[in-house]
């Protein structure tokens, strides 16, 4: 197939490379070349160490960037799908899905990856909501196995059918779920994530004994607090506020300690510092430890 993917970030990149891995043509788009350069050498980088552990051969790696096309302009796309990975903002992406309808043909399908909006929402605003799906793939998308498959109001079976089918060939496991607030994945864990927050903020315990709980206590791979750093706090946040608005329940309130981070450009391992600090490496340490507690 020919793919546009639309965000180049964490996201927009490893689902590049997986397609491209399976030998569809990628088109990668971003709102301008240096961060669709920056996507592509995440991309160069992670194959490089597979090709040092000798998971792939040199030219399979050079294979899969032969597939990848920096494409910094919609115009004149000829593509059967473009999937959306763009930052988690509803006016962003209305504006996103408007655009890709205007420069695709009628039979291109046009999904998102998007964490927890509405796919009905983003649907209405092209002429063809019956071709808009959910296609959510987990971090990082070269590893994870689940791709959330979610069919907005208007999704017809056979839009579902060529998304769910294009997931099992990139040997993932697709799931289908409706259209609702956090789909099932953020709805079930973004309020886990919180709730550590919250634990944090009211001085419960360190971000470390947090993580450390539920690792050791609940089997987890990795603490809440890393998740959310690894995340992304700004895509936490934006995931909370939609649980809040879409369900109207207070138990969705975003904790304040998770806004102060995001409005202090604290975003994670991305931006080098959230609950732990990444600035001496991909390996987080803990960062001091500011808590608003009551
Ligand atoms: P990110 O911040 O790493 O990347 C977002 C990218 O989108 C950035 O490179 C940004 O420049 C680009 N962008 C913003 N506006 C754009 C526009 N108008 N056109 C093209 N590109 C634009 O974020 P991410 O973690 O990759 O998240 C992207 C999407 O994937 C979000 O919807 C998020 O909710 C979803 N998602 C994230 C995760 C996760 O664990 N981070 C998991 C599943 C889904």
């Amino acid at each position: 197939m020919r793919i546009l993917v639309v965000g180049a970030g964490q996201m927009g990149n490893g689902i590049a490379q997986v397609l491209a891995a399976k030998g569809h043509e990628v088109l990668l788009n971003d709102v301008d070349e240096a961060r669709i350069r920056h996507g592509v050498d995440a991309i160069a980088k992670r194959l490089n160490r597979d090709v040092e552990k000798g998971k792939i051969t040199e030219i399979e790696r050079g294979r899969v960037l032969e597939h990848i096309d920096m494409r910094p302009h919609f115009a004149d796309l000829e593509i059967d799908l473009a999937i959306e990975a763009a930052t988690e903002r509803l006016d962003l992406k209305r504006d996103l899905f408007r655009d890709l309808d205007r420069n695709t043909s009628p039979e291109t399908i046009l999904a998102s990856n998007t964490s927890s909006i509405s796919i009905t929402v983003l649907g209405a605003v092209t002429s063809k909501p019956e071709r808009v799906i959910g296609m959510h793939f987990m971090n990082p998308v070269p590893v994870m196995k689940l791709v959330e498959v979610i069919r907005g109001i208007a999704t017809t079976d056979a839009t579902f059918a060529t998304v769910r089918d294009l997931a099992l060939a990139l040997d993932k496991t697709p799931v289908e779920v409706r259209d609702f607030p956090g789909f099932i994945a953020n709805r079930i864990l973004m309020p886990m994530i919180n709730e550590a927050i919250y634990a944090l903020y009211e001085g419960v315990a360190s971000a470390e004994a947090i993580d450390t709980v539920m690792k050791l206590g609940m089997n987890h791979p990795m603490g809440p607090l890393t998740l959310a750093d690894f995340i992304g706090l700004d895509t936490c946040l934006a995931i909370m506020n939609v649980l809040y608005d879409g369900f109207g329940d207070s138990k969705y309130r975003p904790c304040p300690l998770l806004k102060q981070y995001v409005a202090a450009g604290w975003h994670g391992k991305k931006s080098g510092r959230g609950f732990y600090d990444y600035t001496g490496g991909a390996n987080g340490v803990p960062a001091p430890q500011l808590t608003g507690s009551r």
